[in-house]
């Protein structure tokens, strides 16, 4: 939006509109999307979140969730009316302290209109009392709700929010969190970040979890049940909190022998990322028929099924990646998803040369060689995927391949201090693509459309490196598989809606 430089004149005008009572000025209703092309309803116009503070309660009985949101924002435009993304029962709202009317609309959308219209640039406070069964609702036909024997759990991408708590749904509005809920004695309740405290009055415990880092709504992240929790500090001191579930069965053993070595693994990234942007570590496995991890802010989701194989440490390499690929500098439209993954995939392959079992190159060279130039894998663009193709294995696999070629275009020199720099340049922010190349062009100094055209954006099998062309040009049975392969393969479809359920592989 452009502004119009003030004239004296104007600012006579502007005198005289002060005169006019606010609810006459002219206002506008926020846009019911924040603008992203792959999901126009996702995100909310016309304000942005700094901290959701969730007070609720949760009977794992009946799976019913009460609770008031209370939401901590600022105005980005002169506003009549502005949306919530949200799906549970509201029974009322209050913007500013006041009573606000309110209607559901959409999918999502839980349209707000204050008693008195809002100023651009004001502060606002928005206190949402609602209750309901998360499990029954359903957005485009599913639901990001999942009903354990003993909870619920919310957990998934590109959405989760709208099932426990009303919010602007979309990684560009990040925003500080605390999360309180009462369960019943002998249940947890398992969030991001710190436990500040627990306590216990007439048959409920009350958990406080506190987020003091921004963070994006589809990585805010809640489960109950019933959760064994290890506690712990990593080699550089960071909190480590790990929450099992008590019901894993046969998968119990092979979790805790991958989920326990997260500070070692965090520690490890640090050498490659940075330094580790959160205050708080962990993971949780709770007992959920899922199939898919997901990088949940300081505290990564892993489904018992991750781990029905034996341990499974390079799935663990992933979300931990995340934490700084993805959580600490995020995608700024979903298209941007390569930023997430193309680098958290990587990142196993980094761990495989790590632990010997073949280097990133092979590994590049064994992706490169498995897909023959026909194979639908090379249509797929990592760098604009389309929405249908979002979580699609070459997002995954032809997005290292493309930080491999990068790699090996601009040298190690160059190609590791920019793995380093870049969670450091956007720190707790957003970024795209096109503001990666960009970046890899100011550190490295080289031109590097092309490669990136080449790698991201083509729907084609991109032309042997020359270097290698004698090795990889004869095919899948010249480039031996390297012996990390098929525990990165197991991670395949580590994210995912519902209905990716049901197969791990083909994500
Ligand atoms: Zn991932």
């Amino acid at each position: 939006m452009h502004r119009r430089i003030i004239a004296p004149g104007a600012l006579a005008a502007a005198v005289l509109l002060l005169a006019i009572p606010a609810s006459a000025a002219p206002r506008s209703p926020g846009a019911p999307g924040i603008g992203d092309p792959y999901y126009p309803a996702y995100g909310n116009g016309g304000y942005d979140v700094s901290h959701y503070d969730l007070r609720l309660k949760y009977q794992p009985a009946t799976d019913e969730l009460e609770g008031t949101a209370t939401l901590v924002a600022r105005t980005t435009q002169d506003l009549s009316s502005f949306n919530l993304d949200f799906l549970l029962d509201v029974g009322e709202v209050r913007v500013n302290g006041a009573k606000a009317s309110f209607r559901t609309s959409g999918e999502h959308e839980l349209e707000i209109t204050p008693k008195t219209p809002l100023a651009k640039g004001a502060p606002v406070t928005v206190v949402v009392r609602y209750r309901g069964v998360p499990s029954s609702k359903k957005a485009y036909g599913f639901t990001s709700w999942h009903r354990t024997p003993d909870g619920g759990v919310a957990a998934n991408e590109p959405e989760a929010a709208a099932w426990w708590f009303p919010s602007n749904d979309h990684p560009l509005d990040k925003a500080t969190y605390d999360v309180s809920v009462q369960v019943p004695d002998g249940t947890q309740a398992i969030s991001n970040g710190t436990l500040q405290s627990t306590s216990s009055r007439l048959g409920w415990t009350r958990w406080n979890w506190r987020s003091d880092k921004p963070q994006t709504t589809y990585l805010a992240t809640l489960a109950v049940g019933r959760f064994d929790i290890t506690t712990g500090t990593t080699e550089s001191g960071i909190p480590v909190l790990n929450a099992y579930s008590k019901d894993l069965g046969g998968h119990a053993g092979a979790a805790r022998a991958s989920i326990e070595r997260t500070g070692e693994i965090a520690d490890w990234l640090t050498g490659y990322f940075g330094p580790y942007p959160y205050n708080a570590l962990g993971g949780y496995v709770p007992n959920t028929t899922t199939g898919y991890a997901l990088e949940t802010q300081t505290r990564p989701y892993y489904s018992p099924r991750q781990f029905a194989n034996g341990s499974n440490v390079s799935v663990v390499v992933h979300e931990l990646a995340h934490q700084w690929y993805g959580d600490d500098v995020s995608l700024k439209r979903w298209k941007d998803i390569w930023i997430n993954e193309g680098f958290a995939r990587y990142a196993q392959w980094l761990w495989s040369e790590h632990e010997g079992e073949g280097t990133a190159q092979e590994l590049a060279d064994y992706v490169y060689a498995s897909h023959p130039a026909d194979d639908p894998f090379w249509t797929v663009k990592p760098g604009d995927p389309g929405p249908e193709n979002q979580f699609d294995i070459a997002v995954y696999d032809r997005g290292a391949l493309a930080v491999q070629a990068l790699r090996n275009e601009i040298g190690d020199e160059a190609f590791f201090a920019i793995l380093k720099g870049w969670p450091r340049k956007y720190a707790h922010g957003n970024a795209s693509v096109a503001d990666f190349q960009r970046y890899a062009e100011e550190v490295s100094g080289k031109p590097l459309a092309a490669l990136f055209d080449t790698w991201l954006f083509q729907p084609s099998k991109p032309g042997a490196p020359a270097a290698r062309a004698a090795a990889v040009a004869k095919g899948p049975r010249a480039v031996s598989q390297p012996r990390s392969w098929k525990k990165i393969a197991a991670t395949n479809g580590v994210h995912g809606r519902p209905g990716a359920e049901h197969g791990e592989h083909g994500r």
